[in-house]
């Protein structure tokens, strides 16, 4: 550490020789401790986050030119301010304290909120202020990668920092199912139970992956009635709303729905916006400009993730670049390979829909793609070949094609009965409305 705190004290000296007095003092007079050093980034700390702003945005270039100068070795300096070491330091200690499975990244802070998630922000809000009590459960729903984990567990970072005593449990379905397996073959049910129900608050995300495991849905239920029972916070998150999960007890989804239900929606542009600017503020040091970022919110609408992929690449090119200046035409070249697939690839779109709407109504692909007729399969079949006819406007023939080779004729019947059929029945029409979004 010493070394590295050598370092920065003769890049400060060097940059005080060339910089007139008052602009130094202005800029670098407080900026003298390195804090630590990690993978070649030495951390230095500023007075204020808008002294390291103004580092970041002016003289950025300059201190690493002397850095470069000073030493051969790969190293760079990440300016971070007081209150941002303080920010840094809490998840941390409450980590230690607690031992949570908790993100400490995910919090309200954090979260970009808009029209897409307004209602789903200000009722988790509620109910990490008032655990227990306001919404139980609460019930998130929504598409993959649109910030429905992010959510939950800012949920519980929050009541945490309120009370570090709180037993918060975070489990993905799929962990609650393979844990209750498990107790089964070594028979240790009574442990399984005692994890489960010695809690304050329960976070089990992806609910879904219980589909048609009724003894573990059994389970479950009796975990969701006795936490429920004494007052302890439930949130659940789900791709779907209770009343479409299909291989479920009604007993159960009935519960789902009683407490606090919410959905989160894909982000519009605007929001998209300011998602990126948020998260290149905090990835990066220097500022990626307008344009750039209006590039990204225009070229990926899908969902939270992908947008985080895209400036995350871009991010990594003009690293690996570092002689070329981050503009608009460099961050073109960063995200051309992924935009190429996702429009010259588009049988990888046609896969979309086909799990999706297989996901939507609780079968596989292999089910979609198969050969029998039962009622279960064919409406989603039909479904399908109805948005790839009007939302890709697919020849009967290539639909066909996708479908495992069905025939033409078969397709065209296909989509004039789903298309009938939805003048009438509204339910089919919102599902549909919901895939659509999804794909
Ligand atoms: P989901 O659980 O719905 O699939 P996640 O919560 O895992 O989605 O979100 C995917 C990524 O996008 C995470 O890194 C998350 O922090 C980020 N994200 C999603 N929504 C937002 C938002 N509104 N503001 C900031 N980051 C978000
Ligand atoms: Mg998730």
């Amino acid at each position: 550490m010493v070394e590295y705190q050598e370092i920065w004290n003769n890049v400060r000296d060097q940059l005080k020789k060339n910089l007139a007095p008052q602009t130094f003092d202005q800029t670098f007079g407080e900026v003298k401790k390195v804090i630590r050093q990690e993978n070649g980034i030495i951390y230095v700390s500023t007075p204020s986050s808008y002294s390291r702003r103004l580092i970041n945005n002016i003289y950025y270039k300059t201190v690493h030119e002397i850095l470069k100068d000073i030493t051969n070795e790969n190293l760079r300096f990440k300016f971070i301010s007081e209150d941002e070491i303080e920010k840094e330091k809490k998840p941390q200690l409450i980590k230690q304290l607690t031992k949570t499975d908790l993100n400490p990244n995910y919090t309200f802070e954090s979260f970009v909120v808009g029209d897409s998630n307004r209602m789903a922000y200000l009722t988790s809000l509620k109910v990490a202020e008032n655990p227990g009590v306001v919404y139980n459960p609460l019930y998130i729903f929504g598409g993959v990668g649109l910030g429905k984990t992010h959510l939950m567990q800012a949920i519980g970072n929050y009541i945490l920092e309120q009370n570090l005593n709180t037993k918060i449990l975070y489990v993905q379905a799929n962990d609650y199912l393979s844990d209750y397996t498990r107790a089964l073959r070594d028979k240790n049910l009574a442990g399984f139970e005692e994890k489960y129900e010695n809690i304050d608050v329960l976070l089990i995300d992806d609910i879904q992956m219980l589909t048609d495991k009724t003894q573990t849905q059994q389970q479950f239920f009796k975990l969701f009635n006795e936490l429920d029972n004494n007052n302890k916070q439930i949130i659940i998150t789900s791709d779907r709303p209770a009343a479409k999960l299909n291989g479920f007890m009604d007993r159960l989804t009935s519960r789902f729905e009683k407490g606090g239900v919410v959905d989160i929606n894909h982000p519009d542009f605007n929001q998209r916006v300011s998602i990126l600017k948020k998260k290149s503020q905090e990835l990066s040091q220097v500022p990626i400009s307008d344009e750039i970022i209006n590039y990204i919110a225009e070229n990926f609408t899908d969902n939270v993730r992908e947008l985080e992929g895209a400036l995350n690449r871009i991010l990594i090119y003009s690293e690996m670049y570092s002689n070329m200046p981050l503009n608009l035409s460099l961050a073109k070249e960063a995200l051309d390979v992924v935009l190429k697939n996702k429009v010259v690839n588009p049988e990888k779109n046609y896969d979309d829909v086909l799990s999706v709407v297989a996901s939507w109504y609780s079968i596989t692909v292999a089910d979609i793609l198969g050969s029998s007729r039962n009622a279960k399969y064919a409406l989603p079949r039909q479904i399908i070949m109805y948005i790839l006819k009007t939302r890709y406007h697919l020849t009967y023939n290539k639909i066909g094609n996708i479908l495992n080779g069905r025939d033409h004729t078969t397709v065209m019947s296909g989509c004039t009965k789903i298309s009938n059929e939805i003048k009438t029945n509204d339910e089919l029409k919102m599902a549909i409305e919901a895939i659509l979004k999804k794909v």
